[in-house]
């Protein structure tokens, strides 16, 4: 089993030696029995800190004959439950199949194509606009993780006493109701991939 916790502050800092799960319970202080559960379950050992970058993303992949995939070009924070490094893997799926168009283009022709309009620029535009947005999910999720307030009262000053009375917080309520009705799409979306291409697959993870 692996667990991950979320936590905005500067980057660069390192745990203190033997401090790590002491510094977690601080953190997690008041929350549900299952978290912290998990956490004492956990050796000390084998907590591990890492700070996580994204990076700006870019509408210009490559230059002419050069085109990039994967991180190189869409670095983005693993939170989208992708699993396998999907977004490097639907790039090379993508870029292999246009380089198959384009010999086969090739071929029937006779004649060389292009091998920036006939295969660069349709793989960089048929990838370009689902990056982007999946790109800015997981930058979403990480505000959503690093933001959560599970009580009404927290970061209220002198009203943060009425978190001892854990009234959920409005926006759990609203965020809950949002997420019902939009995950299975999003979802659906996301982690179906590339499936219409790949014949025989699912649309959907099952
Ligand atoms: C902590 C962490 C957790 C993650 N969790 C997930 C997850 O659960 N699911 C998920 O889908 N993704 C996850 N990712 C993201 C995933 O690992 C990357 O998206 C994926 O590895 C990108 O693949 P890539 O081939 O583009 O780049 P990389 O895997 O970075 O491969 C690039 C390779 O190029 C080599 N290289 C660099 N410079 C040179 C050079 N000059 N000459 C020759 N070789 C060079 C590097 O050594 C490296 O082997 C996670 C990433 C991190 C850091």
């Amino acid at each position: 089993m692996q667990w991950y916790e979320f936590h905005e502050e500067p980057s660069g800092g390192v745990g203190a030696p033997n401090g790590m799960k002491k510094r977690l319970f601080e953190i997690f202080e008041g929350w549900c029995d299952n978290v912290l559960d998990l956490l004492d379950a956990t050796e000390e050992e084998a907590i591990l800190r890492r700070d996580i970058y994204d990076r700006t993303p870019s509408f210009t992949w490559g230059k002419g004959r050069v085109t990039l995939l994967g991180d190189s070009i869409h670095a983005m924070q693993p939170n989208m439950g992708q699993g396998g490094c999907i977004m490097a893997i639907d790039d090379s799926y993508q870029l292999a199949g246009e380089l198959e168009e384009a010999w086969k283009q090739s071929v029937t022709t006779n004649r060389p194509v292009d091998i920036y309009l006939n295969m660069i620029s349709k793989y960089e535009e048929s990838r370009r606009l689902r990056v982007a947005i999946i790109h800015g999910m997981a930058r979403m999720a990480a505000i959503m993780a690093s933001t959560y307030k599970a009580y009404l009262g927290v970061g209220l000053g002198p009203l943060s006493f009425l978190a001892k009375f854990r009234i959920p917080h409005p926006g759990i309520i609203g965020g809950r109701f949002f997420m019902d009705i939009t995950m299975p799409l999003m979802l659906d979306w996301v982690l179906g991939g590339n499936s219409e291409k790949l014949e025989g697959r699912s649309p959907s993870c099952m």
